[in-house]
C-alpha cells in the first residue's frame, strides 16, 4: 500500500513539472495534480490508481468504440510492427495495411466515397479537407473559390485550419489570431443563405458540419436541414464537408452519421472510431468524382502528407477494430442500447424538474440542465463530482449558457450496464439539488 501511494505521489510530481496536458486547466494541475492516472480498461470499465473501476460513459473521448482491453487489436499491433513498422507512403510507396484499410474504408461509405488520404488524428484530416477542396477549385480555374464555412457550436480540432473552423469561442480567444477565410453560420438554412448571398458563392470552397454536433453539447440537426444543405451546396457549386470523426464508424447506429439524414456528402473526415482509440489514425475519404478530377487535373505533386499518413501499425489496427465492429454486430447494439439510454434520459426527464432536454441518436445522447442565466453555477460538474462518487465517468459541457451532460458508451455496454448507468446518473442528479 505504501508502495502504491509512493508511486502516485511520483507520478504526480512528474506530470505536474513535465507533462502539459491537451485542452486542461494547468493552474488546476499545479494544484490538484491528474484528475486520474488510469491504469487499466477492460470494456466499458477503466481502473486508475487510487484502485476505482470507473464506468467509462464517453468512451474516453468518443473514440475507444469496441471498449477497452481487446487483446486482438494489440495482437495485430504486435505482429504488424514485427513485420514491417514503418514505411513512408510518400512519392507512392506503398504496403499492404494501408491499402487494405483504404479499400476497406471504401466498404463503409456512403454513395461513391471510395478513396482516402490517411492521416494521425481528426485535427489533420479536416486540414487536409480543407487545403483538398482549395486545391481541387484551383485545378477547376477557380482558385477564388477558398472560404470555408462551419457551424457555431462546431468542433473540428485544433491544427491550424481545423481550430479556424471550429465553431467555440474558446479555441479562437486562446490566442490572437487564427487562420484567414473561415466564416461560421448559425444552425439554420437562414444563415447559412445569408452569408452565401453575403460573401458571394463563387468566394466559397466548401461548407463542413459535424451531422451531430460533439463537443459542442451533442447538438442534433433540425428536422430537414441537411438535406436542404445539400440542395444549396449543390446549387451554389460549395463543396460539402462531414466531419464524421466522432460519428463515423457506428456511433449514431449507421455506418457514417449523415446517413441518417439521407444524404451523401463530397468529403468524410473521419478518426477517432476508425481504431477505436486503439492507435491514431485518421483520414480524409473523398468521392470517386473527386478524386478522378483531381489526378486527371493534377501537374506535378499532391503537396500535402504526413510522415505517418497510412502508417502500417495504425492500419493493421484499424483492420481488426472494423473486423471486430462488422463479426460482433456492434451497430445493432448500438441501437439496440441507444434506444434504452434515450428511454433512461425521458425518465430522468420525468423524475427531474431541472432537466429541460434529453437527447440521443445510436450511444450519443446529452441531458440539458436548466441554468437559469448564465451568472447561475453550472450544474453539470457537480453532477460529473457525484457521478464519480458513485463510479460513473461522465462528461459536462458548459458554455454559452448550456449545461449539458453528454453520453457516448462504449458500442458493447449492455442492459444491466446501461441500467446502472441510468441510475448513477439520476442519483447524481438529485444529489446536487
Ligand atoms: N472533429 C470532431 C468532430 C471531433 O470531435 C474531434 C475531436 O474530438 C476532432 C475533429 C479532432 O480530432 P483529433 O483530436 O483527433 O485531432
Amino acid at each position: 500500500m505504501i508502495k502504491k501511494n509512493q508511486l502516485k505521489e511520483e507520478l504526480t510530481e512528474l506530470d505536474k513539472k513535465h507533462f502539459i496536458h491537451p485542452t486542461s486547466n494547468m493552474k488546476q494541475l499545479q494544484e490538484e495534480g491528474p484528475s486520474f492516472i488510469f491504469t487499466e480498461g477492460d470494456g466499458i470499465y477503466l481502473k486508475d490508481m487510487e484502485g476505482r473501476t470507473l464506468m467509462d460513459s464517453l468512451s474516453s473521448l468518443w473514440n475507444v468504440n469496441i471498449g477497452h482491453g481487446r487483446k486482438e487489436l494489440g495482437e495485430a499491433a504486435k505482429a504488424q510492427m514485427e513485420k514491417l513498422a514503418f514505411t513512408s507512403t510518400f512519392s507512392n510507396w506503398s504496403h499492404e495495411p494501408a491499402i487494405r484499410l483504404a479499400a476497406e474504408v471504401a466498404k463503409w461509405t456512403p454513395g461513391d466515397l471510395n478513396a482516402t488520404f490517411f492521416t494521425s488524428g481528426g485535427s489533420e484530416a479536416n486540414d487536409t479537407a480543407f487545403k483538398t477542396v482549395r486545391h481541387y477549385w484551383k485545378l477547376k480555374g477557380h482558385p477564388e473559390k477558398k472560404k470555408i464555412i462551419s457551424r457555431k457550436k462546431s468542433y473540428h480540432g485544433v491544427a491550424m485550419g481545423s481550430t479556424s473552423a471550429t465553431g467555440i469561442p474558446e479555441f479562437h480567444t486562446f490566442t490572437e489570431s487564427i487562420a484567414p477565410d473561415f466564416y461560421y453560420v448559425d444552425s439554420t438554412i437562414e444563415s447559412l443563405k445569408e452569408l452565401i448571398e453575403k460573401e458571394g458563392a463563387d468566394s466559397i470552397a466548401a461548407f463542413i458540419s459535424e451531422p451531430v454536433q460533439g463537443s459542442g453539447g451533442v447538438n442534433l440537426p433540425s428536422e430537414g436541414y441537411f438535406e436542404e444543405v445539400r440542395k444549396i451546396c449543390d446549387k451554389h457549386h460549395i463543396l460539402l464537408i462531414s466531419d464524421e470523426v466522432i460519428c463515423g464508424f457506428g456511433r449514431t447506429g449507421t455506418h457514417f452519421g449523415m446517413e441518417n439524414f439521407g444524404i451523401i456528402p463530397d468529403i468524410i473526415t473521419m478518426a477517432k472510431g476508425v481504431t477505436s482509440g486503439y492507435a491514431p489514425l485518421g483520414g480524409m475519404i473523398i468521392s470517386e468524382k473527386l478524386h478522378q478530377e483531381i489526378y486527371e487535373k493534377a501537374e506535378g505533386n499532391f503537396w500535402h502528407g504526413y510522415t505517418y499518413s497510412g502508417h502500417p501499425t495504425a492500419a493493421a489496427v484499424a483492420l481488426k477494430n472494423l473486423e471486430i465492429i462488422k463479426n460482433e454486430n456492434l451497430i445493432d447494439n448500438v441501437n439496440r442500447m441507444g434506444e434504452e439510454m434515450l428511454k433512461g434520459f425521458k425518465w430522468i426527464q420525468e423524475q427531474n424538474k431541472q432537466v429541460i432536454d434529453v437527447r440521443g441518436i445510436g450511444l450519443l445522447g446529452a441531458i440539458s440542465i436548466d441554468r437559469k442565466s448564465a451568472d447561475v453555477a453550472p450544474v453539470g460538474p457537480k453532477v460529473v463530482a457525484e457521478a464519480l462518487k458513485r463510479g460513473l465517468i461522465c462528461r459536462s459541457v458548459v458554455y454559452d449558457g448550456q449545461d449539458t451532460l453528454a453520453f457516448a458508451p462504449p458500442f458493447v455496454i449492455n442492459k444491466k450496464q446501461m441500467d446502472e448507468m441510468i441510475t448513477i446518473v439520476d442519483e447524481s442528479i438529485r444529489a446536487v439539488n
